[in-house]
């Protein structure tokens, strides 16, 4: 029995019939750019989001980009953030002459650790970035509350984050913006690249949208720099249907995780040498959806002999997978802001421990099972 890491196709099945029409419909009109299925797809996702503005972007990595743009972010400035994330966290900052200020993360959340902020806010600190890793958020009322003390400007990387909740707030309604991914194998995934900026703020709003479309307003008159950052309507097409379903998948993805907890306890796989994701319902599955929410993008273990294991799975036709390898302060590219190895030891110990099982929604009980079993018989019998 093979166990993909995730299996789009067993989603598309399910919703073949409502996407269809809808896809077919964007060829009748022949209207692709923007236009009113991306409104409609921005009203969804703002409210969703518990904000009152969006605005449909070309990907996970422009929302965070147009957002920094947004606020004027280049040469001299610095923006903190985490440095254990994808790459786009850290080089969108960079693309734009900012510095990215990597602060360590909590071992236990993988999130940007509060604790760590205030020491790295310097007078050139313009804004902080932090990333709601594998769909859990990170600490945003500690956060906000620093943010606001320095009047620094926070943009939420929730790319693998929404409907993510903190104390039953939703991931992008803490900082100015909010910034989503709709990559397809987010929770939320469109049918190629797109992504959103969320936000509360009307001027805020109201710039972003200027600047995805090259800064114009009116048609070809350009009082700003912007790009063309905008969101297609077929992207919007794919996410309006999928944000329908995307509740009833969360709540799949959360039982997967309650199912886990249950099965490498079981097995006597944890907490050694299997070390399980903290998240708020692991030993209550009644809590599931309460007040922090954690929308499981990602289910992670942490363990020894991680490369070994990883083999081992793959082998045995089990999807898995490193997010992330080398965390950003030790790519080669960012070199020169001066991180040496050790620098921050919490992202390098999770970087060099931890592994990403399936977790997509339509994950069966076998196959969850044949799961487990295959990490037993690797630490108990290998
Ligand atoms: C996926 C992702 C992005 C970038 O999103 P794209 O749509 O792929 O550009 C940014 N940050 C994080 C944390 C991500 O997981």
């Amino acid at each position: 029995m093979k166990v993909p890491l995730l299996d789009l196709r067993a989603q598309y099945a399910a919703i073949r019939e409502e996407i269809e029409p809808e896809i077919l419909q964007v060829f009748e009109e022949q209207g692709f750019i923007l236009g009113p299925r991306v409104k409609a797809c921005e009203e969804a996702v703002a409210g969703y989001s518990q904000c009152k503005y969006a605005c449909g972007v070309s990907s996970g990595t422009d929302a965070l980009l147009i957002s920094l743009m947004a606020e004027g972010i280049g040469p001299g400035d610095e923006v903190i953030t985490s440095p254990y994330t994808f790459f786009a966290t850290g080089g969108s900052i960079a693309r734009l002459g900012a510095k990215p200020v990597f602060v360590d993360i909590c071992p236990h959340t993988w999130n940007l650790c509060p604790a760590h902020l205030e020491a790295a806010i310097t007078g050139r600190t313009r804004a902080i970035m932090p990333v709601h890793l594998y769909g859990q958020m990170a600490e945003m009322e500690r956060i906000m509350e620093v943010a606001r003390k320095h009047s620094l400007v926070v943009i939420e990387d929730g790319a693998q984050a929404i409907g993510a909740e903190f104390g039953g707030n939703r991931a992008g309604s803490f900082g100015e913006y909010g910034c989503f991914s709709f990559f397809p194998s987010k929770n939320l995934g469109g049918a190629g690249d797109g992504g959103m900026v969320v936000t509360n703020d009307e001027a805020r709003a109201e710039k972003l949208a200027r600047l995805r479309n090259h800064g114009s307003k009116p048609k070809y008159y350009h009082a700003m720099i912007g790009g063309n950052f905008r969101l297609d309507a077929m992207q919007a097409a794919v996410v309006n249907v999928k944000l329908k379903h995307l509740d009833a998948w969360t709540e799949g993805r959360q039982r997967n995780a309650v199912r886990y907890h249950r099965l490498f306890q079981e097995a006597g796989l944890a907490p050694d040498p299997v070390q399980l994701p903290e998240h708020p319902y692991a030993d209550e599955p009644d809590a599931v959806g309460k007040d922090h929410r954690h929308i499981f993008n990602q289910y992670v273990i942490t363990v020894p002999r991680r490369d070994e294991l990883r083999a081992h799975l793959q082998q045995q036709g089990i999807g898995c997978e490193i997010y992330y390898p080398v965390p950003l302060h030790l790519q080669e590219c960012f070199s020169d802001l001066g991180y040496k190895p050790g620098s921050l030891p919490e992202s390098e110990r999770a970087a060099e421990r931890t592994l990403a099982l399936p977790i997509y929604p339509e994950l069966t009980d076998a196959q969850a099972e044949r799961v487990v079993a295959s990490i037993r018989a690797f630490y108990r019998e290998g």
